[in-house]
């Protein structure tokens, strides 16, 4: 809720409010300072976009971590399925924007580049995979041409303008996590990215620990950390050991067996396959997104080993006990394989009495109702239901407390600054980074400017920030007001009214009505409210007194208000 977040928006400190200030205007030609200016992803938990700036106030050089969405909520949001971050301060900065860095290719991360490159206009840099994804995305935008997209290998460096870049990799849920070291001559930034550490994350790196360490033995001004799982204590546990428990669990399984995780997961993908393999069932990957990812993962030099795969209309003929079957669709995705298969609506593949579905995957907030949907269609269908709560059959990517303390032990940052949380999450990660002896944690939201050097980082500036819906194909800003109008429609229908006049202002003819989604029982006391109220008025005054005549009549049969327009033919 927007409103929300306004309420428990941090204050920005008025004594260093110095870019509103104009007494200071001597001082904002020659103050160079470094700040981060977060505009998604701070304050929730998705469309993360975050901003570093060096220079004068006035003159500052921009570069942007990541660019990603956040999907839309059908109470909230009607009709919009992704949402981003508003940009128009960098597109007012666009020509100081040096770059956008990607850290890894999750949506939440690189999907909204798509959307927001033509307004931003920079060079786009990132890891194989990573890249490999983003211009499969700018393909089908029609934008491959446009953008300048640059790989940077695993460890890699990059100078953009005073910002010298090295990649360090790290462990997360994807293929090619990186968290960005940023070194400024005001002092270095570790922008974490998504991470966890994990010894054994079955694809690609371990976590680079010693060029963290490295890192932090040269100083380290500040940590921009993710959130997610701030409250979890312990670890967030190891993919090995979900392979081992998928492995045990599949043996155990007698009939046609589904497995339905995050398609980008590509580890947990392999280790699926080799359980499948390992069992004697032949692997059937369902839903173009999971075919999509393991062919950008082997297209990037990963899944070397990856069993052969039977297409889904080959696997119809396939004993019971010989398929396993990879879909989409774990967070209830409505037009994902599962929820086609749950629907008997899948054209090669069913599932009933004996088979068993294993959800390898978490609930991501806000998909509740839409997941226990799906595995209650499943259910009513015979089918077993396996989830993270009966069984260990998931791990999160992101860092719990023992982890966060492992980072801020090896970087000894300053200051901390959480992102990539709700406010809670992150004050939750302030706290406890301030338990851990990091002298300052600074927790802002979107569109707080944090200044990091020189001085106590502080909250200096506020800059515009909110956010743009994809409504259909076309991007709008929240403030338009579309969704707020959609709520009202779905909450209580509309009803059209037509006023037909002479030019003296008399009636003329009944008035027109024109319901959507009313009970029968209120058009008629609101017709009769609506010709009782036409008494001479003219113009404006008389819709407006028309419209709230028929609004209370609704609201004192139905107890709601429904969205009323009125108006005036002139005959
Ligand atoms: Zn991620
Ligand atoms: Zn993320």
């Amino acid at each position: 809720m927007p409103g929300a977040e306004k309420l428990s928006r941090p204050q920005t400190e008025p004594a260093l409010k110095r870019y509103s200030s104009r007494s200071m205007a001597e001082n904002r030609q020659t103050q160079t300072d470094l700040v981060f200016l977060p505009l998604g992803g701070a304050g929730e938990i998705g469309m993360n976009l975050n901003c570093y700036g060096y220079g004068p106030p006035d003159e500052k050089r921009w570069i942007v971590v990541d660019c990603g969405v956040m999907f839309g909520r059908e109470t909230a949001t009607p009709g919009v399925d992704i949402m981003m971050p508003d940009v128009r301060f960098l597109e007012d900065n666009r020509d100081d924007l040096l770059g956008l860095v990607l850290t890894h290719g999750h949506e939440d991360h690189l999907g909204a580049v798509a959307h927001l490159w033509p307004r931003l206009r920079c060079p786009v840099y990132a890891t194989p995979f990573t890249a490999r994804l983003l211009s499969d995305k700018l393909e089908e935008a029609g934008l491959d041409g446009e953008v300048k997209l640059r790989v940077v290998p695993l460890g890699g460096k990059l100078t953009l303008g005073p910002f010298a870049l090295e990649f360090i990799s790290i462990t997360h849920s994807i293929p090619e996590p990186n968290a960005i070291a940023i070194r400024t001559p005001l002092g270095t930034i570790l922008h974490t990215g998504d991470w966890k550490i994990d010894p054994e994350p079955q694809l690609g790196l371990v976590t680079d620990e010693s060029a963290l360490r490295k890192l932090g033995e040269e100083g380290v001004l500040a940590c921009v950390c993710d959130s997610t799982n701030a409250f979890v204590p312990g670890e967030s546990g190891s993919e090995a050991e979900v392979k081992v428990a998928l492995h045990a669990l599949i043996g155990t399984l007698t009939g046609r067996v589904a497995v339905t995780a995050f398609a980008s997961n590509v580890a947990r993908l392999d280790s699926v396959a080799r359980a499948a393999r390992a069992h004697g069932r032949e692997l059937v990957l369902v839903g173009r997104a999971m075919r999509h990812m393991v062919e950008a993962a082997r297209d990037t030099g990963y899944l070397k080993d990856f069993p052969r795969v039977v297409a889904e209309e080959d696997s119809a003929r396939l004993p019971v006990n010989r398929v396993l079957y990879l879909c989409t669709g774990s967070q209830g995705e409505p037009r994902a394989a599962l929820a086609r298969i749950a629907a008997g609506e899948h054209p090669y593949v069913s599932l009933g009495e004996g088979d068993s579905v294993i959800f390898s995957s978490r609930i991501i907030p806000g998909n509740d109702l839409a997941i226990f949907e799906l595995q209650n269609r499943l259910a009513a269908r015979g089918v077993a239901v396996i989830t993270e709560r009966d069984h260990f059959v998931h791990v999160s990517g992101h860092p719990a407390r023992d982890e966060l303390a492992a980072m801020y032990s090896w970087l000894k940052p300053k200051v901390a600054i959480p992102v990539h949380g709700e406010l809670r999450h992150m004050s939750e990660h302030a706290r406890f980074a301030r338990e851990l002896q990091v002298p300052e944690a600074i927790v802002a939201v979107n569109g707080q400017m944090v200044r990091l050097a020189p001085g106590k980082a502080a909250i200096v500036d506020e800059t515009p920030s909110g956010r743009l819906h994809l409504d259909g194909d076309v991007l709008v800003h929240e403030d338009d007001g579309l969704a707020r109008s959609r709520r009202a429609l779905s909450y209580a229908g509309f009803i059209g009214v037509t006023l037909v006049l002479d030019r003296k202002g008399r009636v003329a003819a009944q008035p027109v009505l024109h319901f959507e989604g009313v009970p029968e029982a209120v058009m008629e006391p609101v017709s009769d409210a609506i010709a009782r109220s036409l008494d001479g008025k003219r113009g404006d005054e008389l819709k407006e007194q028309v419209r709230i005549a028929a609004r209370r009549a609704a609201k004192e049969i139905w107890g709601k208000k429904p969205v009323v327009r009125v108006e005036i033919v002139e005959v």
